[in-house]
């Protein structure tokens, strides 16, 4: 990853970049948790529901319908990158170096920077704040994005800092890392949240931009490695919400030494805004979002190969 400024830190792995830091979450992993969110991610797949996670580079956000056309923000540009014509103040993005000036004399919030490096003391203590949560509820810390593995050495860091204050570390994530890395992050986390869209490669590669033989030899791996592992299925109309997939799937999970739960987590469209925030095409527009019936099927085709599921984070 190459960010002006930093990339000393980052490639030592003290520091990475963090798009989100969300509170209290109870849908990622046991009780009460931190989810630190990782910016970067190696899949392109079209019902993220994190869109500005996907690139590895902090971003300038431009809400336009908050713009009030006041102008402040148009000479403070270094980069020359803002411009009044035609009214429109949007960000000539081959131009803007994404320094951030901007955000800060607009009045109304309608530039925003998302993405920032953070070293690993400064995010530790942000997951320090809520000890007392993770105390009364059996909760911790959540590594999700993005991708966390693909920022490894500061997400090791991280985990290694948090495990030293007695925090639980769950690592949410698309499975795909080389497996040495895999390895060096599984010694130090006690759960994983994993990923499991589509069993046929071909089909995967189709949808996400990338096959799924590492995802799969990977989660093989760390089953192997005796690791606490709970799969998650998004169900996504028009990719797989098909019982066949399922079937594939339930087979699949069935197979892995400590069979791991299953957790179905239905498709919706509250990422289609942020999509189209983010000048990114929303390919799913045209797609329903999957019927309680069919969710049902496909938990009961799950059941039937023994395993236990649960519909929801
Ligand atoms: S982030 Fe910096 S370069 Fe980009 S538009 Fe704002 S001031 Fe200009
Ligand atoms: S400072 Fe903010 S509100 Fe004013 S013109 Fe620029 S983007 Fe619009």
């Amino acid at each position: 990853m190459k960010l002006k400024g930093h990339s000393q830190e980052i490639e030592d792995g003290k520091a990475g970049l963090i798009f989100d830091i969300k509170r209290y979450s109870v849908h990622d992993g046991p009780g009460i948790r931190t989810t630190i969110f990782f910016k970067g991610c190696p899949l392109d797949c079209p019902w993220c529901q994190n869109p500005e996670s996907r690139d590895y580079s902090p971003q300038l956000l431009f809400r336009k319908e908050k713009c009030i056309v006041c102008g402040s923000c148009l000479d403070t540009c270094p980069a020359g990158a803002i411009s009044s014509e035609n009214g429109d103040l949007s960000p000539d993005s081959e131009k803007c170096i994404c320094c951030g000036t901007c955000t800060e004399a607009c009045p109304t919030g309608a530039r925003e920077m998302v993405g920032r490096i953070m070293s690993v003391g400064e995010v530790v203590r942000e997951v320090e704040k809520d000890t007392l949560f993770y105390d009364e509820s059996g909760g911790g810390v959540t590594f999700s994005g993005g991708e966390p593995l693909a920022q490894p050495d500061f997400l090791v860091g991280l985990l290694k800092a948090c495990g030293e204050r007695g925090f639980h570390r769950a690592v949410d994530t698309t499975g795909l890392t080389d497996p040495g890395t895999l390895i060096q992050v599984a010694k130090e986390t006690d759960l994983f949240l994993y990923d499991l869209k589509l069993m046929d490669p071909e089909l995967h590669r189709q949808f996400t931009g990338v096959t799924n033989e590492r995802i799969i030899s990977n989660l093989r791996l760390l089953t192997r490695m005796a690791m606490k592992v709970v799969i998650r299925y998004p169900v996504i109309p028009s990719v797989n919400d098909d019982l066949e997939n399922a079937r594939l799937t339930a087979e699949f999970v069935g197979s892995l030494e400590g069979v791991p739960d299953v957790n179905i987590l239905p498709f919706h469209k509250a990422a289609r805004d942020k999509h189209k925030r983010f000048g990114l095409d929303y390919r799913l527009d045209e797609a329903t979002e999957a019927s309680e019936q069919q969710i049902a099927r496909i938990s009961a085709v799950m059941e039937e190969n023994g395993l236990t599921v649960k519909i929801g984070g």
